[in-house]
């Protein structure tokens, strides 16, 4: 099973790795550790190139990953083209394309920051949500949710930046977390009852969720965030578009 160092290191770029499987149908390769994130809870897949140490001096000789992908229970790094792929046991240096994993990386602690501030505020649950590179959605169960709301929570969101709060990463046991009242709100219950382990995001007095995905390690790296657009999905369901910049 792969070793997710982005789990707990999110700012690790480069990472050495040997070749554990090959799945030719997909040409793809799985790793024993990787660092590229394979995509989920809205964040989107890393891309990146694995080069051989061997022969690392070549540089023709590198593997463009076009995505990491979760087959299964296993993260796959497809590769481009139809290179040869190398074999099990081939040592590789791994690199991820970090300008657009750190904007994934600030667009998610940004959308964290939204669910904070919403559910503070107003008392509104997020149900669901989406990211691009510095830009992102995301649905509320937000009935009161009004035009003249849009510069309030623009303002709250700037301020939870301003106010650089600390970001961390812990992986608890599913007992521990489950006795933790704020994750029950983010719908923690419909974890898959095999998961043993439970990842969890906090943003310092602001917001804590199970999440998978990759953050900064403060608010202040987000830079500014604009709420562009919000529209209704229904009378409850709310859905806010914001850009980072
Ligand atoms: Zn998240």
């Amino acid at each position: 099973m792969t070793e997710l160092l982005y789990q707990t290191d999110s700012y690790l770029q480069s990472f050495t790795a040997i070749v554990e499987a090959v799945d030719e149908q997909n040409h793809g390769l799985i790793l024993d550790r990787s660092a590229f994130y394979p995509g989920g809870g809205g964040q989107p897949a890393d891309s990146g190139i694995l080069n051989r140490i061997d022969i690392a001096s070549e540089p023709s000789s590198a593997l463009k990953v076009t995505r990491a992908k979760k087959i299964g229970d296993q993260v796959v790094h497809l590769v481009e083209g139809e290179v040869l792929l190398p074999p099990v046991g081939t040592a590789l240096l791994g690199q991820v394309d970090w300008e657009h994993r750190y904007e994934l990386m600030r667009t998610h602690t940004a959308m964290h920051i939204l669910c904070g501030v919403i559910f503070r505020d107003y008392g509104a649950s997020v149900t669901g949500g989406d990211m691009d590179p510095l830009q992102g959605r995301m649905d509320f169960e937000f009935e009161t949710m009004h035009k003249e709301l849009v510069a309030e929570i623009e303002a709250a969101i700037n301020r939870e930046i301003a106010s650089a709060r600390p970001v961390r990463v812990a992986i608890l046991p599913r007992d521990e977390a489950f006795r933790i009242p704020d994750l029950i709100r983010t719908k923690i219950n419909l974890l898959p009852e095999g998961i043993q382990q439970v990842r969890v995001v906090e943003i310092v007095g602001l917001d804590l969720q199970a999440d998978g995905g990759t953050h900064v390690h403060n608010t202040s790296e987000v830079g500014q965030i604009r709420v562009i657009d919000y529209k209704s999905k229904g009378k409850i369901n709310k859905r806010i578009y914001i850009e980072v910049s």
